[in-house]
């Protein structure tokens, strides 16, 4: 019986995360864009500019990315930024 609760509970944890990434997926007021843009994860910009996590690190505290922080202290990057310092 015990068992099953956990799985149960594990099931229900790993719901609550997808549906926060794609929380994190929605469009984002850019400040620096002034624009309604989209914002990625520091994960999913790993994956968008193929560079490693202290990459992107490296670039927000440079000031290269545009990017906010969610009320949860969650690092959220502009994707218009990301996609524009690729190119220059
Ligand atoms: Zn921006």
């Amino acid at each position: 019986m015990s068992k099953k609760r956990r799985i149960e509970i594990t099931i229900e944890a790993e719901r609550s995360v997808i549906l926060r990434k794609k929380r994190n997926n929605a469009q984002a007021w850019c400040a620096h864009c002034d624009a309604q843009v989209r914002m990625l994860t520091p994960e999913e910009a790993t994956l968008v500019a193929g560079v490693s996590l202290r990459t992107i690190n490296r670039w927000v505290e440079a000031g290269k990315l545009h990017f906010t922080e969610t009320p949860e202290r969650l690092l959220l990057i502009c994707f218009n930024s990301l996609v524009s310092d690729r190119r220059s």
